[in-house]
């Protein structure tokens, strides 16, 4: 599941693979960029953004062209099944499915390849925040305050929490694992308005505690248990008995997505204002 944390790694390593090289080709299989070719364009640097990549670009001198209107930035965004890929040259894509590759960024050193990328788009650098500027304090950016996405978080009361972690204009980089885990951990049913969670200030330093926890592995874990099946708390764990207490983790519905808990750690409040952790 590519949270922030997937997304963190991915553009490190999309840095190690490119950044200072001069691209040697390209390959774009989406539409709206089968005509762009990136041949001589050199690759600045790769960020990530809450859940977006970044991947800036600086095109080759052109007789007209001022600095400022060389930089370019190649955003993607993984949403829940794309991948970046870095190979050697020469070496066998075994990555995914080729009818999957949506780009091919080919450099001296190596190749990254693209798999079922969302929303892939060259945009001039400058316009990064017209694209971006809705998203909340990444939790893994350097601009992170966490001040800041308790108050947004608390702007809404109303917003059930496990809605409200996971819309990234609040806070960038928790997904639904995140979202689970921290809420359990937490001992505070997903449904519990932001109003009448107890500590927003903790809850929001856990769920960054957990993905910087991930950074540089790409098993994600909760627990500190990196073996299959021991990763997770509640997430992906339907009807197996929790952790802490046994009782069985249930799976509901929550606004679009669905959520997982335990009845029993993580009892749903009566009624707004009412403390889950009295
Ligand atoms: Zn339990």
């Amino acid at each position: 599941m590519p949270e922030g944390d997937t997304v963190w790694n991915t553009a490190r390593v999309l840095q190690r693979a490119l950044a200072g090289a001069r691209l040697t080709g390209s390959d774009f299989r989406v539409p709206q960029l089968a005509a762009t070719d990136l041949t001589g364009w050199t690759v600045r640097e790769s960020a990530s953004r809450g859940k977006h990549l970044l991947l800036r670009l600086t095109a080759p001198t052109g007789r007209d062209a001022a600095a400022s209107r060389r930089d370019w930035t190649l955003h993607s965004h993984l949403r829940m099944d794309g991948a970046w890929r870095a190979y050697a040259p020469g070496e066998r894509w075994a990555g995914r499915p080729a009818h999957l590759i949506r780009v091919v960024l080919r450099s001296p050193g190596a190749v990254a390849v693209g798999y079922h990328l969302h929303e892939l788009a060259l945009i001039p650098t400058a316009e990064e925040e017209s694209l971006l500027g809705h998203l909340g304090p990444d939790l893994l950016g350097p601009d992170w305050d966490p001040d800041e996405a308790v108050r947004r978080l608390a702007a809404h009361p109303d917003q059930s929490i496990g809605e409200a972690l996971l819309d990234q204009r609040n806070l960038a980089g928790v997904g639904n694992l995140y979202k689970c885990e921290v809420l359990f951990l937490r001992g505070v049913s997903p449904w519990t308005p932001v109003g009448a969670v107890p500590d927003l200030a903790g809850t929001v330093a856990l769920a960054q505690r957990l993905l910087a926890a991930n950074r540089g592995r790409w098993t994600q874990s909760t627990t500190g248990v990196l073996r299959r099946g021991g990763t997770s708390y509640v997430y992906g764990r339907r009807a197996q008995p929790c952790r802490r207490c046994g009782t069985a983790i249930r799976k509901d519905e929550l606004g679009d997505r669905v959520t997982y808990w335990c009845p029993v750690c993580q009892p749903e409040c009566e009624r707004r204002g009412t403390s889950t952790n009295p």
